[in-house]
């Protein structure tokens, strides 16, 4: 084998195993920028991204590079958030059981052989405490999920810049945790759907006439529907609040994305947000410095990439906005 063949294999062995590492489950995000950079080191073009060498094969690639990386980060987001989340909330409804039945008991007794008499509206207001005071305003949720949502955005844009050959300035970085912040309080409006959730089922069991003790029974079987059943939904709005986030921020930072496209949501909404009367599901090449207004619909599934380079001498290339395909 000659020395250069050599290389090349060595070359490409080198790649394929730290791809293979790149996507490893056990590969945290904090741990993936080191391996990002060694793999996208050498396909950044001298003097970086132009319109120039982005029309070709060449900015496919990178599209297709931003695309992979949004995935990756996408499914190591989920893993890390979908298992907090669902401890939380299957821990705030067992709270309310165990302290809807220690203010019966403290009231009533233990026993409470006669619990079929207790009147109605006592027993409805015992539960609707119990629920004020347990499920808060969601800070805890936020001190629970806080981290998480951080180190996904940061983790991305950092990734994105490398990407694109540019490395974040402390004041770029705080400046996207602000952003991520905003994004992460956002969570918080899920445990008024729980304590929605949660008192229309007990105002179901009092109304059948149920006991204390068999309303909790009846909730604490429904909790599938009351609380794990919304992780995946909650999970994927959440998390991809925070992706979108830090791409737009990542891009905008770049200065090398002009222009930047939706596409590919599974879930599309015809009466989501729009953006100059395209809806934001799938749109195309809205100039980078409208990033802020580009907004979407919970549980949107789409993907932002980068469609407008500036030019080589710093012009901006003229592309026409546009809406993708509806898929109704
Ligand atoms: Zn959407």
């Amino acid at each position: 084998m000659s020395y250069r063949i050599k290389w090349r294999v060595d070359e490409a062995t080198k790649r394929a195993n730290l791809l293979a590492e790149i996507h490893d489950d056990r590969t945290t995000l904090d741990a993936l920028p080191e391996l990002i950079r060694l793999v996208v080191k050498s396909s950044i073009p001298e003097g970086g991204w132009t319109a120039e060498n982005t029309s070709g094969r060449a900015g496919r690639k990178l599209q297709r590079d931003l695309i992979k990386l949004q995935r990756l980060v996408r499914a190591k987001a989920y893993k890390a958030y979908a298992p907090v989340l669902q401890k939380y909330m299957v821990g705030q409804v067992e709270r309310v059981i165990a302290q809807a039945l220690t203010a019966y008991r403290r009231i009533y007794g233990v026993r409470a052989p006669d619990s079929h008499n207790f009147p109605q509206s006592p027993h409805v207001l015992l539960w609707s405490q119990a629920i004020q005071e347990e499920i808060g305003e969601g800070s805890e949720l936020v001190l629970a999920t806080g981290p998480i949502t951080e180190s996904v955005g940061l983790r991305l844009y950092e990734n994105i810049g490398i990407v694109f050959g540019k490395d974040p300035t402390p004041q770029q970085l705080g400046s996207l945790k602000v952003r991520v912040g905003e994004t992460a309080r956002q969570v918080t409006r899920i445990n008024e759907t729980t304590r929605n959730l949660l008192a229309a089922k007990v105002r179901l069991s009092v109304s059948r006439g149920e006991t204390v003790f068999e309303t909790a029974e009846w909730i604490r079987n429904n909790m599938p529907q009351i609380a794990t059943n919304r992780v995946p939904t909650i999970t994927r709005t959440e998390m991809g609040r925070v992706q979108d986030t830090a791409v737009k921020v990542a891009m905008r930072d770049s200065k090398v994305v002009s222009h930047i496209t939706v596409m590919g949501c599974e879930a599309i909404e015809r009466d989501g947000p729009h953006f100059q009367g395209f809806p934001t599901c799938n749109i195309r090449n809205v100039p980078i410095g409208y990033e802020r207004e580009l907004v979407f619909h919970p549980n949107h599934t789409g993907m932002i990439v980068a469609s407008g380079y500036y030019h080589q001498d710093g012009r901006t290339p003229n592309l026409p906005l546009g809406g993708g395909p509806y898929s109704d």
